[in-house]
């Protein structure tokens, strides 16, 4: 199967969340199945080109036409790492040189519009027709409507079928009416499949709705995404496209995320030989200049800091938290408000808990593997990667029951009452601040009963998260549409 994988960002070159490490792995393991995959990158002057080994295609310069100019598009290529997988990077200065991935700019709907087009042009320059062409959140969400609608001329789509996956629908590329020009997208055919939705331009809702299949990072989250509560707006629309919605949840890399090997980590543990996590912790708390002690746990935070992940019932329990038995380490970078959380923390609790507020992959690593505890207590969550790495590194999470959180997470107490000792974590489903404090209390009280934390953070080690499991899964969907398609 032929498969062009796109998305605006992916790990190694540029990451900013959960999308990258999807973006970085999924194709890798795809190829390893079988399948012939290209994945379509725009090339942010923040990648690195020589350490990636970034080439220069000398002779391709492609016009692209965006908002009434024509920019000319350069392509670089590269292998992405251990695998066979051609990286397309698509190379227009003007929109991708702004030393971020995501900018405020006045034109930000121009750098997608631009980066959709280019993919579609470069597969035909490339004359490589795809079986599925997998498009990714809001920056990949014109391309279904181009292949039905402006390219639908080109017998070299005729076959192809569109997978669109939503990571995060709190993220839509909502720009105002303009852009319907900007993107010769004919605003008619918008109104004609979704007659009264409201008339803004929404990259994702072109994306829900010209895509052969739907899909989202877990099966909870896809069934949240049709409500109020969780739809952001999109609900109508899902419900509408319902039979073509799915759910899968992410994997982890394990040649990045593996206690066994991890070179970020300056002990290796497995879950027998658990030794080497003790000594991490220990190692963790001097970089952080907090005390060591073997019976106070280590509680991680490590996130994109944001309404979304739960900060709010966290800074309204903070206090109280402060109080239990526990140490907190904290690695995030967002909105000020909880920048500021956490910097007065660290002031307020200088014993306690230590933060590093910016992006830092060694550190998230490094937290991942010496803390006790790992705490997300999202509002919402698609899948959520970190609960995953959590699990597989030891680390119990403690987490709000939604979304993917839901999915992988088992609250060891809820199961123990049904006589089953397979939890792996701690959770909790209402919404507060009350909730979140007891829950974490229950954590730290457990954590004294060693026995039974070595059995939760077995059960939680011995599970495999790889990808290969939903790749097949991914597979299967891609059948889905091409069977669509015919
Ligand atoms: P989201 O995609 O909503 O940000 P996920 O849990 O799916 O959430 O993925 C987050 C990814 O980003 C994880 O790999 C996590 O380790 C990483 N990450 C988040 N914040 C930081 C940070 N400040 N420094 C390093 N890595 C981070």
């Amino acid at each position: 199967m032929k498969i062009a994988f796109v998305a605006s960002e992916a790990f190694p070159y540029a990451k900013s969340g959960g999308l990258a490490d999807v973006a970085g792995t999924l194709p890798k393991v795809l190829e390893s199945l079988g399948c012939e995959v290209k994945l379509f990158l725009p090339k942010y002057n923040l990648i690195d080109a020589q350490k990636h080994l970034l080439q220069f295609i000398h002779n391709l310069i492609i016009p692209v036409h965006v908002a009434g100019e024509t920019h000319s598009v350069y392509l670089y290529q590269s292998k992405l790492p251990g695998s066979n997988v051609e990286v397309n990077f698509v190379d227009c200065p003007h929109y991708f040189s702004r030393g971020k991935i995501y900018t405020n700019d006045y034109d930000e709907d121009e750098r997608f519009i631009l980066f959709n087009k280019a993919v579609v042009e470069l597969l035909q320059r490339f004359n490589w027709p795809p079986d599925i062409i997998h498009c990714n959140d809001w920056q990949a969400g014109l391309i279904p409507l181009y292949l039905n609608d402006n390219y639908n001329w080109d017998k070299l789509f005729q076959k192809t079928a569109t997978v669109y996956t939503i990571h995060n629908i709190g993220y839509q590329g909502q720009f105002s009416d303009d852009t319907f020009n900007k993107s010769e997208i004919n605003k008619e055919i918008i109104n004609n499949a979704a007659p009264g939705l409201p008339g803004h331009f929404s990259f994702m809702k072109n994306g829900i709705l010209f895509s052969d299949i739907i899909n989202t990072v877990s099966q909870t989250y896809a069934l949240e995404i049709l409500t109020p509560e969780y739809g952001a707006g999109m609900e109508k629309i899902l419900n509408e496209r319902r039979v073509d919605l799915f759910g899968i949840v992410n994997g982890i890399d394990y040649s990045e995320w593996n206690p066994l090997t991890d070179e970020n980590i300056p002990f290796h543990y497995t879950a027998k030989k658990i030794a080497g996590k003790e000594k991490t912790k220990k190692y963790l708390l001097e970089s952080f200049n907090l005390n060591y002690d073997k019976d106070t746990p280590v509680i991680g935070i490590i996130s994109r800091l944001v309404g979304q992940k739960g900060f709010d019932i966290l800074a309204q329990s903070i206090h109280n938290l402060m109080q239990l038995n526990a140490h907190w380490v904290i690695l995030g970078s967002g909105e000020d408000r909880f920048e500021d959380l956490f910097r007065s923390l660290t002031y307020s609790y200088p014993h306690k808990a230590a933060s590093y507020l910016g992006y830092n992959n060694y550190l998230s690593h490094l937290i991942e593997a010496g803390s006790d505890m790992f705490l997300m207590p999202s509002r919402y969550e698609p899948c959520g990667l970190n609960q995953l790495y959590s699990l597989r590194y030891g680390t119990v999470p403690i987490v709000r029951k939604t979304g993917g959180l839901a999915d992988t997470v088992t609250d060891w107490h809820d199961l123990l009452s049904f006589g089953n000792d397979s939890g792996n974590g701690f959770s909790f489903s209402d919404y507060s601040a009350q909730t979140l404090l007891t829950t974490v209390q229950r954590a730290v009280e457990t954590f004294n009963d060693k026995k039974t934390w070595k059995k939760i953070q077995r059960n939680g080690m011995l599970k495999n998260y790889s990808w290969e499991h939903s790749a097949k899964e991914y597979l299967d969907l891609y059948r889905r549409a091409i069977e669509k398609r015919k």
